[in-house]
């Protein structure tokens, strides 16, 4: 379990007393913002640390902070008057995502009894002006919230902010294995893999896709028979596909390709990988509901050598830990340009997650129209209805940009009785021409990741935990 550090200022100036009651309200606000991470499915707690009322100590805080793997940021106020400059050497030593929270500990002023005490332990109004003076002078990539530590508008941005800390901590060790390389002549799905690293932490690691047919050769038979059993319990398999079905053999296979791929991953600390239909070396079958099924258990995946993506899926998956709805690898298909009512079609040669469908998948097999391998096996559905968000990475040269963009997932006009592929149809907002001219213009990708749980706001505050430059296609409608 993780935790955010409440870091809470102050000085000597007030004596021992005063620096006592400013524990004990930095106790208590830890203690509740911790029950209310807890209340949201977050597996998060909040530990008070301080208060700090020297330079020496907020620089030991930061230190620790920035050492404790298992601190994913720190959330600072200044309760009384904490001087500026006895932030500056810990910030600019601090490696930890920060939270502003501009707050006060009493929610009412007690009008008729304020007196000079009270006016000097209560003074976040000034003291937390001149802390942000130290965090702006000493540039340190911040979200700021204001309001009392009790509004439920206040837990819900700093429920929003730690999903956002939790995407960036998992970028920090996330291991990508990338099966063979980038689909030829492909531009989007490239990058500078160093940059990435740098930037965000995720290392991608290549393998010649013969490591992982290997592996899935000497996939037991026992594990194969298992995964079986579960598709059957969980989807509706083709008659075909069945135990005396004509290609039960195919369904076999798809599930041998599974278990390696799992292994794989698992034995090489990977949460996230890519592979390429260009490139299946001894695989028969593209893999189709090995990923699927794999990004339904928290994967991440990119199609295409796409790591990209396959990154981006995965901090989306762990940035909505513990909410409903589902996340997934998407491209843009196909479009329906009727005026007034213009549609995408997402989906994939078949790596489309689960988690998005409408109802339970069809599990079948046909042609893929490209490459030359056996028929893949693939999951079948639509996802449901709902608001979601796209988001995506573009790597300009010279850096990295996200993009979002808020849609409106809906029903087909008609059900799509021939697509034998997950899919998904929404309407961008404000409208189609708006997002797809914004989101052309920035260079953004045709795959992107969509989510269900994951708003606008989580991937701002991700964008500036990161130092992403950000592309907003549309924010509320
Ligand atoms: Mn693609």
């Amino acid at each position: 379990m993780s935790d955010l550090w409440l870091v809470t200022g102050s000085q000597h100036l007030y004596g021992p007393a005063t620096l006592a009651r400013v524990e004990e309200h930095g106790r208590g606000i830890a203690a509740a913002l911790d029950g209310a991470l807890s209340e949201r499915g977050l597996p998060v707690g909040v530990r008070h640390r301080g208060p700090v009322a020297s330079a020496d100590e907020i620089r030991r805080v930061c230190l620790e902070a920035t050492a404790d793997d298992d601190c994913l940021g720190l959330i600072v106020w200044a309760h009384t008057f904490s001087p500026a400059k006895s932030w500056l050497r810990g910030l600019v030593a601090l490696g930890k995502p920060l939270l502003h929270l501009h707050t006060q500990f009493n929610r009412e002023l007690p009008w008729a009894e304020i007196d000079m005490d009270f006016m000097n332990l209560n003074q976040s109004a000034h003291g937390d002006r001149e802390l942000a003076h130290a965090l702006a002078r000493a540039d340190v990539r911040r979200t700021t919230v204001a309001g009392h530590w009790q509004d439920p508008a206040v837990l819900a941005r700093l429920d929003t902010w730690t999903r956002a800390a939790l995407g960036w901590h998992e970028a920090q060790r996330l291991r990508i294995a990338r099966f063979g390389d980038n689909m030829r002549r492909v531009a989007v799905t490239e990058g500078d893999k160093v940059e990435a690293e740098l930037r965000l932490g995720m290392a991608v690691d290549g393998y010649g896709v013969g490591e992982l047919a290997a592996v899935v050769g000497d996939a037991a038979d026992e594990t194969v028979d298992e995964l079986l059993r579960a598709y059957e319990n969980e989807y509706e398999v083709a008659p075909e596909l069945r135990e005396d079905g004509e290609r039960r053999a195919s369904l076999r296979e798809a599930a041998r390709i599974e278990a390696g791929l799992r292994a794989f991953l698992e034995d090489g600390g990977f949460c996230a990988f890519t592979d390429t239909f260009e490139d299946l070396g001894a695989l028969r079958q593209l893999p189709g509901i090995a990923a699927q099924r794999l990004m339904a258990d928290g994967y991440g995946f990119g199609a295409e050598g796409d790591w990209k993506t396959a990154a981006l899926v995965r901090i989306a998956k762990v940035m909505a830990t513990g909410l409903p709805g589902g996340t997934s690898f998407m491209e843009d298909y196909t479009y329906d340009l009727t005026p007034g009512d213009e549609k995408v079609l997402g989906a994939h040669m078949l790596e489309v997650c689960p988690s998005i469908a409408g109802s339970r998948p069809r599990c079948e097999v046909h042609p893929l129209a490209i490459g030359s391998r056996d028929d893949p096996v693939r999951l079948v559905f639509t996802a449901h209805p709902g608001a979601a968000v796209v988001a995506a990475l573009f790597d300009r040269g010279d850096g990295l940009r996200l993009l979002v963009n808020e849609v409106d997932v809906v029903e087909p006009d008609a059900p799509l009785l021939r697509l034998p592929v997950g899919h998904a149809v929404w309407r961008p907002r404000p409208s189609f021409a708006a997002a797809a001219e914004a989101w052309l213009t920035a260079g953004g990708p045709h795959h992107t990741v969509l989510s269900f749980p994951l708003g606008t706001e989580v991937w701002v505050d991700f964008a500036t935990i990161a130092g992403l430059e950000l592309t907003e296609v549309a924010r509320d409608g």
